[in-house]
């Protein structure tokens, strides 16, 4: 049986995983995304840490990789990295084929990849049409239609991440891994002694603290996310509008807090949608929920 290497490259971690073509993960491994960063070139750090693999496991048929910004439509060689520019402009496909001569490698923005992941494992039927946002250090769009990807005039539509939101900043800007958490801090005095996010005011606020505390119902962290909400509420509306697709799934490492956004999302749509998109609309986590990529990075190369 065919067994392929699927990578997941984000701008925390790095995930790389052993998949069969039914998306079971048969082993994974985590690296630290800025570790590569400051000990690159990160292309480097990549093949080292594929090589090593390699060795520990059996033959693989290819090679996916999601990677977390835009690519030239041949999909060879990425463009533009919000959160790991040392990748910029790096022809990645063709440096990885000279390190690996026998080896196929495919690659695909990573909320695309997600969006195939998502399609080809999750194990229910999928809808003709649908969004898929990813959520963690950077903010992803990927957008299926009629059962296909949606990839633009140049190849990288849906960078929903990249829409001009309030305060006059990107989406992702407000609502990436950093923006929850400056806006945490930014609340931090109004809710001390209510909140029991940090125990020390000079403690840092992290993604993991607050997913965790608002699972405790910890009122910080449940504001901070109603607020999230809102804000990709505001994208999704025009996604939504421009587009005129009806099922959003919401991925990436973000999407544990799903219950704490959707509120918001909500709150938003109902503002601001007629009863013709707002009736059918389905929003839910995908089922794969952080597995979307990695998985979605393996399909890439069936
Ligand atoms: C990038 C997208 C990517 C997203 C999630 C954004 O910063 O522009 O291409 O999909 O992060 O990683």
């Amino acid at each position: 049986m065919s067994i392929y290497l699927g990578i997941d490259i984000g701008g925390t971690n790095v995930k790389m995983g052993l998949i069969d073509p039914q998306g079971n993960i048969k082993h994974r491994l985590t690296y630290t995304t800025l570790t590569w960063r400051t000990d690159g070139p990160f292309e480097a750090r990549l093949a080292e840490a594929i090589a090593a693999y390699l060795q520990q496991v059996p033959p693989v048929a290819g090679v996916g990789i999601g990677i977390p910004g835009t690519l030239t439509k041949d999909r060879r060689t990425g463009l533009e990295f919000p959160n790991i520019p040392e990748l910029n402009g790096v022809a990645l496909a063709a440096y990885l084929e000279q390190q690996f001569p026998t080896l196929s490698f495919w690659l695909e923005n990573d909320a695309n990849a997600a969006a195939l992941g998502e399609y080809y494992f999750s194990g229910e039927a999928m809808p003709e049409d649908y969004l898929f946002v990813t959520l963690g250090t950077g903010v992803g769009g990927a957008a299926i239609i009629d059962r296909k990807i949606f990839i633009g005039g140049d190849g990288n539509s849906m960078e929903i991440g990249h829409v001009v939101s309030r305060f006059e900043r990107r989406l992702e800007s407000n609502i990436g891994k950093r923006g929850i958490v400056n806006m945490a801090e930014a609340m931090l005095n109004d809710y001390w002694g209510k909140t029991r996010i940090v125990a020390h005011k000079d403690e840092p606020i992290t993604g993991r603290k607050l997913i965790t505390a608002a699972e405790q119902g910890d009122v910080l962290a449940l504001h901070v996310l109603q607020e999230v909400g809102e804000i990709l509420g505001e994208g999704l509306v025009s996604a939504i509008r421009l587009l005129d697709i009806k099922t959003i799934l919401v991925g990436g490492g973000l999407s544990a807090t799903f219950e704490f956004i959707l509120p918001g999302i909500m709150k938003i749509m109902r503002h601001y949608l007629t009863p013709y998109y707002l009736e059918p609309l389905v929003i839910r986590r995908a089922r794969l929920g952080n597995d979307a990529g990695l998985l979605g990075a393996a399909a890439l190369c069936f």
